[in-house]
């Protein structure tokens, strides 16, 4: 578990205490050529704020799982599908670089206390 809230590191628990259970299933793959790479399952037990991306050639990728989370329990809501992008970049050459085009489909389900 690292930085639930940025900064800070505190756990699952401490960032949504009001979080009974939680499970997110996401697929990563490319933007460009759909979502079938690799597949994840996460629970509170296993679930970090930024999932890391799998690109190899991207820097500074990883996936907001924290902002998310935190987005469907500001309205408690009790399940969101979306696709969070990678928020890292691939080097092209010296000084050029282009966005990480990897994303992570995720559903979400939260059960409150
Ligand atoms: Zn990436």
């Amino acid at each position: 578990m690292e930085r639930f809230f940025a900064g800070k590191s505190v756990s699952f628990e401490e960032a949504f205490p009001e979080i009974e259970e939680i499970k997110i299933e996401a697929t990563e793959g490319s933007l460009g050529s759909g979502f079938s790479e690799r597949k994840i399952v996460l629970s509170s037990e296993n679930l970090s704020e930024i999932e890391p991306c799998s690109n190899r050639t991207c820097e500074k990728g990883g996936y907001d799982l924290g902002d998310f989370i935190s987005t469907i329990v500001y309205k408690k809501d009790t399940s969101k599908s979306g696709v969070i992008s990678c928020s890292g970049y691939e080097k092209m050459g010296v000084k050029d670089k282009r966005k990480c085009l990897n994303g992570l489909s995720v559903k979400v389900e939260i059960r409150y206390k």
